[in-house]
């Protein structure tokens, strides 16, 4: 099974925090600091699930969004919004450009855990997942 995820934030401790919870729980995981070169290292590591920070350096998270439904294969890839912004506005634009779900920071880690779990549980078929609502 593909334990890959993922997780595109520029801050070092929330990725070590996310990543350390992970590996403990049987994932592995790869990180980008910036956004733009993201379709290329998907094509590389082939992540099954894609945690992606919406505040990055270079470009903002949506616009990591629209390289990703760019491209024939990262599209396919489910991508959770992780963000400090808790505007109803941006939860609601990240349901218009296609993610599949929305966590704020401080991140709920047990929260996170059972969204990775889905994921991983319904494999690359997420068609068939209905578990997620944002
Ligand atoms: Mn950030």
């Amino acid at each position: 099974m593909n334990k890959m995820i993922l997780i595109i934030e520029d801050n070092r401790l929330n990725y070590k925090l996310l990543a350390d919870f992970l590996t403990v729980h049987g994932y592995t995981t790869k990180n980008l600091h910036r956004g733009l070169n993201v379709v290329s290292c998907v094509h590389e590591w082939r992540p099954f699930l894609i945690l992606l920070d919406i505040q990055l350096p270079d470009i903002s998270g949506f616009d990591v969004m629209e390289l990703l439904k760019q491209d024939p294969f990262s599209a396919t890839i489910p991508v959770i919004a992780v963000t400090a912004c808790v505007h109803a506005e941006e939860q609601h634009l990240a349901k218009d450009k296609g993610f599949h779900g929305y966590m704020t920071k401080p991140v709920d880690m047990n929260a996170m855990l059972s969204i990775v779990n889905s994921f991983a549980d319904a494999g690359q078929d997420v068609s068939s997942h209905h578990g997620i609502k944002l």
